[in-house]
């Protein structure tokens, strides 16, 4: 009965590892997902993580019974307090409702159903170019997907001026999906300045933000620093929806823990659209899972893990920052043409480097090293001992 299904590609940045994973040479690198990678090059697991995990083990009186259908409450209140800041408002007058979901694709995932089956306006607007799951998760719940202009293949930065015009063409009350901070593929965010007028249009114009926060603290190595985008639109009384993760800023991305919460007018509304939140989460995976949570909830609610974590968050984006430096260097001291300034302005896990999809075959086939065809790398996946490999690679590409 199955003979006819056809086989479907790869998705195109997985897939990237399914490739790596086939070539059997020693040096190969893989700087396609964007998963942490230490100094050795191998994956880590947060002390922090390690110690909660082993206090939750410990206790015998834990059970494994089901959470509720919205998640583990404690973990939802604290990530709620993360996201938006422990005095906002937004929490002290019970106008958010956040529900536990399955990390950030979950999270914008039960945001995009909840959007489908209960706002009037069914169109959402992403960012071009974005991270290349965003328009199937709006598409498969039923929105329909408009980009807006967000990158500058010129400049390598913002195109600020599309952007505003993109949103301002936009029909009122179109939904705009935006990165909270270390936007992914580009490493290009807007400046505090910039963020401001893009809250102000769509603030003016009735547009509907869907912050997608997959990488707080990950950007700036501050929490509250990259959380100032959200901040922004919550301090001014108006809704949003934002997806969290903890995949990369508490390195737990097997566990796929996250939250979605939507800022509402009011305590009355908050309680209403959490009641069709339940609706939605329970034929889709009838509620999460208890473990990632369990060990999220314990870190953040414990002053001292929660400083711990906080240091190791630290080192994890310093190290990043320090792979950007090296990596320009590396490519100055070869005299690779070009302006490469962009890889240390960027920020977040990747840099854009603007190698095009023929360049990054060959680095591919002569080099060994694999990465998403737009020529996205993941900085994460460096190290000291490998950006020399990387930067004669490049040097050759754009040489030949
Ligand atoms: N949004 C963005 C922008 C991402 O880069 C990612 C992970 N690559 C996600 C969401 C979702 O990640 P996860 O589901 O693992 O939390």
């Amino acid at each position: 009965v199955f003979a006819n299904v056809v086989r479907a590609p790869e998705d195109p940045i997985l897939g990237v590892t399914v490739a790596y994973n086939k070539d059997p040479s020693p040096k190969k690198l893989n700087l396609g997902v964007g998963a942490y990678r230490t100094e050795e090059g191998k994956p880590l697991v947060l002390n922090v993580v390690r110690r909660a995990e082993q206090m939750l083990v410990n206790d015998t009186s834990r059970v494994k019974e089901y959470l509720p259908i919205v998640g583990l409450a404690e973990f939802n209140k604290l990530s709620a307090k993360l996201i938006f800041g422990v005095d906002s408002p937004a929490i002290q007058e019970n106008r958010v409702t956040t529900v536990q979901c399955l990390s950030g694709t979950g999270s914008l995932r039960v945001g995009a159903e909840f959007l489908a089956r209960h706002y009037h306006e069914h169109t959402i607007y992403i960012p071009q170019p974005t991270w290349g799951n965003h328009p199937k998760v709006f598409t498969i719940a039923g929105l329909s997907v408009k980009t807006y202009r967000y990158y500058s293949p010129e400049t390598r930065g913002l195109d600020f001026q599309g952007l505003l015009d993109d949103l301002n063409a936009a029909p009122s009350g179109a939904i705009v999906l935006l990165h909270a901070c270390a936007h992914n593929p580009t490493g290009v965010d807007p400046t505090p300045e910039q963020w401001e007028q893009i809250r102000q249009l769509m603030r003016s114009k009735g547009l509907l933000p869907f912050f997608d926060s997959a990488y707080q603290g990950f950007a700036s190595g501050s929490l509250d620093e990259d959380a100032q985008s959200v901040r922004m639109f919550v301090s001014d009384g108006g809704e949003c929806l934002v997806a969290q993760s903890y995949a990369k800023n508490m390195g737990m991305y097997g566990e796929r823990v996250g939250a979605l919460s939507i800022v509402c007018k009011s305590a009355d509304v908050a309680v209403r659209v959490e009641s069709q939140l339940k609706l939605v989460i329970r034929p889709m995976y009838s509620n999460p899972p208890i473990h990632g949570a369990s060990i999220v909830a314990a870190i953040l609610k414990d002053s001292h893990m929660y400083h711990e974590w906080t240091v190791e968050l630290k080192a994890m984006a310093d190290r990043i920052i320090s792979m950007r430096q090296k990596l320009f260097d590396a490519l100055q001291a070869r005299g690779t043409p070009g302006d490469w300034s962009h890889i240390i302005k960027q920020i977040g896990m990747f840099t854009f480097t603007g190698l095009n999809a023929q360049q990054v075959a060959f680095m591919t086939k002569e080099y060994h090293i694999y990465m998403t065809s737009d020529g996205r790398i993941s900085m994460a996946g460096l190290s000291s001992q490998t950006v020399p490999l990387l930067a004669d690679a490049i040097h050759a590409a754009v040489s030949t």
